[in-house]
């Protein structure tokens, strides 16, 4: 698997204190083979690698971790950039919201549309399941008996070929009866059949649905990928499902799909049973991808050193008063890191409604980043020569007012203040009051 690949691809950077040209050149080889075992189309891992090539040549190697750790990071953190970053949600705004569900025969359209009617009505939402699959009478009973086992409503006509108009009934239906959200099965192909192409288009183009989703069976590899461009090309999707990611899939799809096509990957599917749905997770995806037990562990490892050693040379900053904006940014970003803190303590029953309230969003940052952003490299290591041009020019770059970039001004003075102070008192005093 990619483990060993990496492994010995990564034999030759051990021990060595920095990644340079040469060793990286073989290393990058050997990690190519190992995304297009992993089952990365080959055009995308050879953009990878090369990315991750400018990369890690780049960046110096911190003492802390053995190169190893580091490229793994590199290559980790790269995969997790390419799949999006951060999970993405689905639209479910409107009256109804509607949701078409498309795919290929047997990716799992009808199993997905039950399953996200599951998580959604969980979620305390009125659900209606539309069968639109107007080929096979067997589909629209097999989705009649998941919205039983789930307890969600069906729209059938079971006499009727008409797709349009029954979904077109389906909605007016949910009107009617209060449901805000209708999600569509529709009939798959068998392959990209230019007949069922165009009727999936015209589908949509009737429907105008609030989300659009393209659902792809992950064990089909390179053809995943093929899949996916069509059906964007005619229906121009906003959001793809992998199904039978429970099988050995190794992910490859996610990636190839999500740099080929450009569009988001929204769920993931894990089996038969109506629960096995989960939003995508792209640093759990690269996890997979990587296909290694610890490399989450070694990950971690690489980004406790990296917080650590940055905290060190932080430290000796403030010993000698010289803190600027460069540090400020850096003490930020790390906070931002936490901000994963949030997704996991959100599994905690009762937590999640908490912490909506504390609101420890990116967001809140935003301003202050831009302001150190639109600072030139001598403002942000001498605030002091910050004039009020200097400030104008600041607040216009990044969007603020004069106002926002005092208030930055005085909160960081006032912090150097607080730090010169401390650097005052004496080792002899110090030890005093650490006694007492
Ligand atoms: P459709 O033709 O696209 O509507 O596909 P179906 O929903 O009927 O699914 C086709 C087959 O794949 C069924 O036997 C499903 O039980 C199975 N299936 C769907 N999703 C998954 C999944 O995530 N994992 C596994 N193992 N099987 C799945
Ligand atoms: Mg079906």
């Amino acid at each position: 698997n990619l483990s060993q690949k990496l492994d010995k691809a990564l034999k030759m950077l051990k021990g060595q204190g920095s990644i340079t040209e040469i060793n990286v050149a073989a290393t990058i080889k050997e990690i190519r083979r190992a995304l297009l075992d992993a089952d990365v189309n080959f055009k995308v891992a050879k953009e990878i690698t090369d990315e991750i090539k400018e990369q890690a040549i780049g960046s110096k190697i911190l003492i802390a971790v053995s190169p190893r750790e580091m490229f793994i990071k590199i290559v980790y953190d790269k995969l997790t950039e390419l799949m999006g970053g951060q999970k993405q949600d689905i639209n479910i705004k409107g009256d109804p919201a509607v949701v078409m569900i498309a795919g290929l025969n047997g990716a799992g359209k009808t199993t997905f549309s039950g399953k996200l009617a599951n998580f959604l009505k969980s979620q305390g939402r009125q659900v209606l399941l539309a069968a639109c699959d107007v080929y096979r009478p067997a589909a629209m009973e097999q989705l009649k008996v998941l919205g039983g086992q789930i307890g969600v409503e069906v729209y059938t006509e079971m006499e009727s070929k008409d797709a349009v108009q029954i979904a077109q009934n389906a909605i007016q239906y949910a009107k009617a009866n209060n449901k805000k959200i209708v999600i569509v099965d529709t009939a798959g192909r068998l392959a990209i059949d230019e007949v069922l192409m165009k009727e999936i288009a015209a589908l949509k183009k009737a429907l105008n649905p609030t989300e659009t989703l393209f659902v792809v069976d992950a064990m089909t590899g390179q053809d995943a990928v093929n899949t996916a461009l069509a059906f964007n090309e005619r229906i121009d999707y906003d959001g793809v499902v992998l199904t039978k990611l429970d099988g050995d899939a190794r992910g490859g799809a996610a990636l190839s799909i999500r740099k080929t096509v450009n569009k988001p990957i929204k769920f993931i599917s894990t089996g038969e049973k109506m629960e096995a749905i989960d939003h995508f997770y792209p640093d759990r995806m690269a996890q997979r991808i990587l296909g290694m037990g610890d490399v989450l562990s070694l990950v971690e490892r690489a980004q406790r050193a990296f917080d650590e050693e940055e905290a060190k040379r932080i430290e000796a900053k403030i010993r000698k008063n010289q803190l600027d904006f460069n540090d400020f940014l850096s003490q930020i970003q790390q906070i931002k890191r936490m901000g994963n803190l949030k997704d996991l303590v959100s599994m905690i029953p009762g937590m999640g409604k908490a912490l909506k309230e504390i609101d420890i969003d990116d967001d809140s940052f935003k301003p202050i980043e831009a302001m150190i952003f639109s600072m030139t490299k001598q403002e942000r290591a001498k605030p002091e020569i910050i004039n009020s041009s200097r400030k104008q020019r600041i607040a216009k770059g990044s969007g603020t007012t004069v106002q926002q970039v005092n208030n930055l001004l005085k909160q960081f003075e006032q912090m150097r203040q607080l730090m010169k102070k401390m650097n005052q008192i004496n080792p002899a005093q110090l030890q005093k009051m650490k006694a007492k």
